[in-house]
């Protein structure tokens, strides 16, 4: 579940974004649309406790974000978000099954191998359990990073921009990849996207509208 009220965020020097309110249920997408620039990263930060809001309060995954303190905060977002960024961010250094091992420490978890197991095998990937990174294709690698976000069942799946460098096929692939992980996992859906295919590939999903920012004298 995701609730947010009167929220608003300022950069240092920067303009004030203000974002409309929305309610989610739990297991439902939504969709964050807008042009570049209009706070859609910005409202994944937020929800992800990853930056607070100057105003308003934001609840995910029934979690008053801002009562949290840092510490917990880190701890929160590791096991109830799942985070799919633009940059994948996985490690050339590691295996695939060791990159997503890695959730494990942030966590504060023991690693669980045989979950790790599974959380490949569920998006098809098990074959590339022992790869690098490097030797995967660029869908593979996403499919990676969505098994990494999933892999603790999070409440809340944060994806940013999954689709701007991919082809027609590939969009609609990764879309079903999407999709597959959050229903399996019972997870909120939440995609940033400025690509009109993404609205047409999900007509069911909820929107949430952005608006270019507003210059601070006038807000
Ligand atoms: P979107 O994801 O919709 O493209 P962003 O949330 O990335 O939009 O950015 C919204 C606005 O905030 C833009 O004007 C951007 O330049 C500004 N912005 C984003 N991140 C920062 C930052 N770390 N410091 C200052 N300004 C930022
Ligand atoms: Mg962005």
């Amino acid at each position: 579940m995701i609730e947010t009220r009167g929220l608003r965020h300022t950069y240092p020097g920067g303009s004030a974004l203000q974002f409309d309110d929305v309610a989610v249920s739990q297991g439902d997408t939504l969709l964050l649309r807008g042009a570049s620039g209009s706070g859609k990263s910005t409202w994944l930060a937020l929800a992800a406790g990853l930056l607070t809001p100057q105003t308003g309060e934001m609840v995910v995954a029934g979690q008053p974000v801002a009562a949290l303190g840092a510490g917990e905060r880190d701890r929160w977002r590791a096991r109830c978000i799942g985070f799919l960024p633009q940059k994948l961010l996985l490690s050339e250094a590691l295996s695939v099954a060791d990159n997503l091992a890695l959730v494990y420490f942030a966590s504060g978890l023991g690693v669980d191998r045989a979950a790790i197991a599974r959380a490949l095998d569920a998006l098809g990937l098990g074959p590339l359990a022992a790869r690098q990174p490097a030797q995967l294709s660029g869908g593979q690698a996403q499919r990676v990073a969505l098994a990494r976000a999933l892999l603790l069942r999070p409440q809340v799946l944060l994806v940013d921009e999954p689709t701007a460098s991919l082809d027609d096929a590939a969009c609609t692939a990764s879309l079903g990849w999407l999709q597959q992980g959050a229903a399996q996992t019972g997870a909120t859906l939440v995609i940033a996207t400025h690509d009109a295919r993404v609205v047409q590939a999900l007509p069911q999903a909820r929107t949430l509208g952005f608006r270019a920012p507003v210059p601070e004298a006038l807000a």
